[in-house]
């Protein structure tokens, strides 16, 4: 790694560290987190490349990290999330964005054809139900409304008063939180939001069901020409439940590729989700052994995405940005942490509020491994296969046009003429993390440039570019 690193990242003082640690590779380590994008917690890897010619096996060129300074390379931690890792949440949420967006609009360069953008689609909110009274802000037209002004019940079995006449600013710690802590059903909370995957599956599995006998037609006949594809994003309320954002498409039977028999149409489809919302159910077993119906809550939206002809781009737009956007979050807007908690005690210890600690001594009871996201399993976003492309696919892409960006592989191709060149990679763990110092070098790689141009996938495709 010869490259000079670009002098603006380097504070004098990392620079002196810096060479002290790794002498005249401290310049190399510069351009190593450059690489990264300012990756808050990149993975240093060992080991060598070794370019083969695939007719012959001969050996044509090798590179090790061994014989420079500093002696390794740096991967990206790939970590989706905002609050762990800004750059890689970036890349991930421009990945996220592209396959909403190709499964709206089609991707023939990415092999999503171009004919879903007419096919019969919808957006759809789906809520978790009310587990009790919590503290809300409610914004219309009119400005802040009050929180609970006409609480009919007054006052709790334990005396505590439901009402609420306060018009909560937007950053009052009290949004979402429980009026009455006894009364709120926090076990009900945290199975809710286990049994979130399992109701979603519900749901898919009975909309054809719905749009069936919209469509007058017996289910068998409406599969054998409709087919449903989907992108979802879970998103945390204030109150610690979970909210799930969807793209919902029908495509013909065959896929993407066909369009949809059987007159459907985005209403028709709209309306087979309101009636699958309404109707869905699955029932799972409480801690005391009870048994617990999970259903959606009242509050559902459901709307047509518009034609691309009639402003159709714009709602696409939008949509796809708002999917991906909740797509970098985690349990952290309700209350909850960014990582997983091992001991039970951490719960009492940490930084929450006493809602959202309620909520996951429950879900710890529920589910330990989900317990720092509330009972939530955490696939914040998921799809159908059909939907679009897949995220290993654009990571794919990005391993070879990084592989088509590499001088040293650019080279041995050049003199490999006619012969294809297959580079075998053995890389080994050597730590992960950065030192005071490299962290204010990517600190200053983050804070001085847009993310990169072209966003990096995850560690596996990003070594095919060593
Ligand atoms: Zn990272
Ligand atoms: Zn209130
Ligand atoms: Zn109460």
């Amino acid at each position: 790694m010869a490259v000079p690193a670009s002098p603006s990242l380097i504070e004098p003082a990392s620079l002196a560290v810096l060479s002290r640690r790794y002498g005249a590779g401290a310049p190399s380590v510069v351009e190593l987190i450059r690489r990264t994008g300012g990756c808050t917690s990149p993975i240093r890897f060992e080991g060598e490349s070794v370019a083969v010619s695939s007719r012959t096996g001969a050996v044509l060129a090798c590179r090790s990290t061994q014989p420079q300074a500093p002696g390794f390379v740096l991967v990206a931690c790939g970590n989706r999330r905002e609050s762990r890792c800004p750059p890689c949440s970036e890349r991930y949420r421009r990945d996220a964005y592209f396959l909403v967006a190709a499964g709206l609009s089609g991707s023939e360069a990415k092999g999503v054809s171009a004919d879903v953008a007419s096919h019969p689609l919808v957006f759809a909110t789906f809520t978790a139900p009310s587990f009790g009274a919590v503290h809300h802000r409610l914004v219309d037209a009119g400005g802040v409304g009050r929180c609970r002004p006409h609480e009919p019940a007054g006052t709790c079995e334990h005396g505590v008063s439901l009402r609420c006449p306060e018009r909560h600013a937007s950053d009052d710690l009290r949004i979402g939180q429980a009026l009455c802590p006894d009364c709120y059903g926090y076990e009900a909370a945290a199975l809710w939001n286990a049994s979130l995957g399992a109701l979603w599956r519900r749901t898919i599995t009975y909309l054809p069901r719905e749009l069936a006998a919209l469509s007058g037609l017996s289910v068998a006949a409406l599969r054998s020409q409709v087919r449903v594809a989907y992108a979802k994003v879970a998103e945390f309320q204030a109150r610690g439940a979970v909210h799930v954002h969807a793209v919902i498409r029908l495509d013909g039977p065959h896929g993407p590729a066909t369009a949809p028999a059987c007159g459907a149409t985005a209403q028709r489809l709209a309306g087979a989700v309101a009636r699958t919302a309404a109707r869905v159910a699955v029932t799972v077993a409480g801690p005391d052994g009870r048994e617990l119906v999970i259903r959606w809550g009242v509050h559902f939206d459901v709307r047509p995405i518009g034609r691309k002809a009639n402003r159709g781009d714009d709602d696409r737009t939008a949509v796809a940005g708002y999917l991906a956007k909740y797509a970098t979050k985690d349990a952290g807007a309700g209350g909850g942490l960014d990582r997983r908690i091992r001991v039970k005690a951490v719960i009492e210890r940490a930084e929450l509020s006493d809602h959202a600690r309620a909520l996951m001594r429950s879900a710890w009871t529920t589910n330990p491994r989900w317990a720092h996201n509330l009972g939530f399993r955490g696939h914040f976003l998921t799809k159908a296969r059909r939907y679009s492309v897949t995220f290993a696919a654009l990571r794919a892409v990005r391993a070879q046009y990084r592989a088509k960006a590499d001088p040293w592989l650019a080279q041995v191709r050049a003199k490999a003429i006619g012969d294809q060149v297959v580079v075998r990679r053995s890389f080994n763990y050597a730590g992960s993390g950065l030192s005071p110092a490299e962290r204010a070098v990517a600190a200053n790689v983050r804070g001085s440039a847009p993310a990169p141009a072209r966003p990096q996938g995850n560690r596996d495709s990003r070594l095919a570019g060593l």
